[in-house]
């Protein structure tokens, strides 16, 4: 019998309507450990090179860990993996929430769902069965609607549910998948691949979660967790204000992205800011499965943007996209704008990006009202940023065009608009702007799945003493611009830090190894033994991370990825205009030596950046020349 893991998960196929359970060996479990580890296992071993990502033969990995649901804060992420037809790369999409605990729960530790509906289905995952369920009459309706006829449909008040709106339905190549209408499987365009599948939504209701092996070990470090979250004064403003208590500390330092990244200070940042959401509009707070921290919102506004509580408010990443980056500084709008993407099933951050690149097209001339059949595009015009949401999810007009993502769009309007299109690997990048901290620079250009926020601790937390420099052994400080051997040093280990939290499905505000992280990594270590019963060590799990980041690297070169697209757009080598950091710029040169010093501190090919054949076997991976 295993422990904290089902042992189970359950291989589905839309076309067949039909389900079969499969029992990966204990070895599986132990060598990925769950979500992102999990994922790229199954993709790698499945997904014929060169598929197309719309295509039935791409497949959707949905896994939880074998910690998932274990009654702790931060142990409810649960990731989805699919090829991502934004990237064409490795597509991976975490959130929290509660569907992840509650598919664990169901009896299986993930989904692997194959194939394509004749009709619109949706899945009702339940104590050790798939059911399939006629989806035609919630088929083009947004989430919350759809939600709501699913659990009438079940009757079942508590069913967990992951679904698309209309923008995955039309295939737009940044939709997402939300659960519980706010926890949003943003990035990568995974809920385009649902779409393509008519897979609307996955319900699932579990009866049956796996036995902890140590269930009072567990229940003392809750315990503790419970106890002591609140003496970290980081944790607690991330509670009182979400994370938008990142809005005016960035925009201090003058890398809060402004204008499409032209600088990095918003004067109106102060009515953007978590304070003045605290202030003004915020009804509640939320969180995830068995978390104290609660840093979700809850916002109601008035008119003439009203907005729905169900929806919940905007993240830090929401506020930037709809706000300082569209030069629009009316927390209303923003807000709106984030229901609308919520309702609409759209990833905010490549919503705000596409929307911020078509304006400063349009200001430049790259587009015109011709174009835009008669709509002005202009900085800070809330009311033109609220109406192409709704194009670009129905694909009507130029939202067709922004549909399909920066990249794409700018190589159909030419005339050298890429210089406004910002991206890494086609994936719009996040609202942190790596003139300000070098080693996101690294993070960006390296992800598997195109330009991630989330690949590692940003800079700062390298520039003092921190829990994480400590157990990391790294006793220098360094500076967040700087990109020699001790940053890219840093990175490598905060990087595999981080990658083994999406193995774990770990939120990272929870186990952030500096001076905000609550739980430490030796507590981590204490939750996956005496969940299991195995005797694994830090080593090991740290082991298993780089094994799923060098599994998610082969799969990219499979695909025909290189190490010339490990890199960052043209305009993070050009300086920040105005604000605080003005004048601040990545150096070239700087930025391919440390990408070439990161390469083989990995075991990767220093000019190919291909694992090396002797890095897979050290990670027992030499399986993979065999696929
Ligand atoms: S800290 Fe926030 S994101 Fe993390 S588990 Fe708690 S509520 Fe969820």
């Amino acid at each position: 019998m295993v422990h904290g893991y089902n042992g189970k998960i359950a291989r589905v196929n839309l076309q067949e309507r039909s389900f079969k359970v499969e029992n990966p060996e204990e070895s599986v479990y132990k060598m990925y450990l769950g979500g992102r580890g999990l994922g790229a296992y199954y993709l790698f071993r499945e997904l014929a090179p060169k598929t197309d990502a719309l295509a039935p033969e791409n497949i959707i990995i949905i896994a939880t860990s074998v910690i998932t649901g274990v009654p702790i804060a931060g142990m409810s992420r649960c990731s989805i993996i699919a090829k991502s037809p934004l990237t064409g790369t490795y597509g991976e999409t975490e959130a929290g929430g509660f569907f992840g605990s509650e598919l664990k729960g169901t009896g299986f530790d993930a989904l692997i769902i194959e194939g394509r509906s004749v009709k619109p289905v949706y899945l009702f995952v339940q104590d050790n069965r798939v059911d399939f369920k006629d989806a035609s009459t919630i088929w083009g309706k947004n989430t919350k609607e759809a939600q709501t006829e699913i659990r009438e449909q079940l009757n079942d008040r508590h069913a967990r549910i992951a679904l698309i709106g209309p923008a995955g339905e039309n295939l737009v190549r940044y939709a997402c998948i939300l659960n519980e209408l706010k926890f949003a499987h943003g990035r990568g365009g995974l809920g385009a691949v649902m779409g393509s599948k008519r897979l609307k939504a996955v319900a699932v209701h579990g009866n049956v979660k796996p036995q902890l092996k140590d269930p009072e070990k567990v229940q003392n470090i809750a315990k503790w967790m419970a106890t002591h979250w609140k003496e970290l004064p980081g944790t607690v403003t991330r509670s009182t204000l979400g994370t938008a208590d990142a809005v005016l500390p960035l925009n201090a330092l003058g890398i809060l992205p402004t204008r499409n990244f032209q600088g990095g200070a918003f004067a109106k940042a102060e009515n953007v800011s978590g304070g003045k959401m605290a202030e003004t509009i915020l009804t509640g707070t939320d969180g995830c499965y068995a978390c104290q921290i609660r840093c979700k919102r809850e916002v109601t506004t008035d008119v003439p943007y009203e907005t729905e509580p169900e929806y919940g408010g905007p993240e830090y990443e929401t506020i930037v996209a709809f706000g300082p980056l569209c030069d629009v500084g009316d927390l209303g709008a923003v807000s709106k704008a984030n229901e609308l993407c919520n309702a609409y099933g759209l990833d905010t951050i490549s919503t705000g990006s596409s929307i911020a690149f078509a304006i400063e097209c349009y200001e430049s001339g790259l587009l015109t009202s011709k174009d835009t059949k008669g709509l002005k595009l202009r900085w800070g015009d809330a009311d033109s940023v609220l109406q192409l949401i709704g194009m670009i999810a129905h694909r009507q007009g130029i939202g067709d065009l922004l549909g399909e993502g920066v990249k794409r769009a700018s190589e159909k309007i030419g005339k050298s608009s890429n210089r406004f299109a910002l991206h890494t690997k086609g994936k719009e990048l996040a609202m942190h702007d790596p003139r300000g901290k070098t080693g996101v620079a690294i993070g960006y250009a390296i992800s598997p799945s195109g330009s991630d926020h989330m690949q590692a601790a940003h800079d700062p937390v390298f520039a003092k003493p921190s829990k994480f420099m400590e157990i990391a052994g790294i006793t220098k400080s360094v500076d967040p611009r700087d990109l020699g051997p001790d940053k890219v040093r840093a990175f490598v280990y905060a990087h595999l830090w981080w990658g083994l939290l999406d193995c774990l499905g770990a939120c990272k505000f929870v186990f952030i190894p500096h001076n905000a992280g609550v739980l430490d990594p030796h507590q981590l270590v204490e939750i996956v033994n005496a969940s299991t019963g195995w005797q694994t060590s830090l080593w090991s799990l740290m082991k298993a991370s780089e094994r799923a980041l060098n599994l998610a690297r082969a799969f990219n070169m499979r695909e025909g990825f290189t190490a010339a697209d490990d890199t960052l757009p043209e305009r993070l080598y050009e300086e920040i205009q105005f604000g605080p950091s003005k004048g601040a710029k990545i150096n070239k040169e700087q930025f391919q030596n440390a990408l070439h010093l990161y390469y083989e501190m990995m075991g990767w090919d220093p000019e190919t950046g291909a694992p090396s054949a002797t890095k897979l076997l050290e990670l027992d991976l030499g399986w993979i020349n065999e696929h």
